[in-house]
């Protein structure tokens, strides 16, 4: 099994029931079990700041995945939750990006490992560093 790292955003709807919503839809993965979460933290929009604010959590997952499988997963659940992609950073129902999988660094089309923005976002890293310091310190240590 190994570990991994989540982040979770949400910022039309409901935000804080869809962040639970996920969570459960997650953890009734067959190989996926979900072994914490931080506390969910609202914070104003990144990037296109016209929008509502953002309800952010993170959590951290055992797997039997690979990462790309876990991407996967993690993108059905966002289709299934009614996700469509209108625009780069637009306002979402549900965003789950894995920010990191154990310690792997890795760059392909489709998954880049550490999460590329993870290191400059204080919503990604401040939940992030409620329950895994040790993976928060990674990432920021890596961009140093
Ligand atoms: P963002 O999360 O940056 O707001 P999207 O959720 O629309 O944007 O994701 C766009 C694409 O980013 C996904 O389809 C996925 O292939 C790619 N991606 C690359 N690295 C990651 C990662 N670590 N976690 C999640 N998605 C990633
Ligand atoms: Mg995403």
């Amino acid at each position: 099994m190994a570990k991994a790292w989540l982040s979770l955003g949400a910022n039309i709807g409901d935000p804080p029931a869809q962040l639970a919503d996920a969570i459960a839809r997650l953890g009734a993965h067959p190989h996926i079990a979900v072994t914490r979460q931080s506390s969910v933290i609202r914070t104003a929009p990144w990037g296109k700041t016209d929008q509502p604010d953002f309800a952010n959590m993170a959590a951290e997952v055992e797997t039997a995945l690979s990462p790309v499988d876990l991407l996967h997963v993690c993108l059905d659940i966002e289709r299934d939750m009614g996700r469509v992609r209108h625009e780069v950073w637009g306002p979402r129902l549900i965003d789950i990006d894995i920010i990191a999988y154990e310690r792997i660094e890795m760059q392909t089309g489709r998954l880049t490992l550490p999460h590329p923005h993870a290191h400059e976002r204080d919503f990604v890293l401040s939940p992030l560093g409620e329950i895994s310091p040790a993976t928060a310190d990674w990432i920021r240590a890596l961009h140093d």
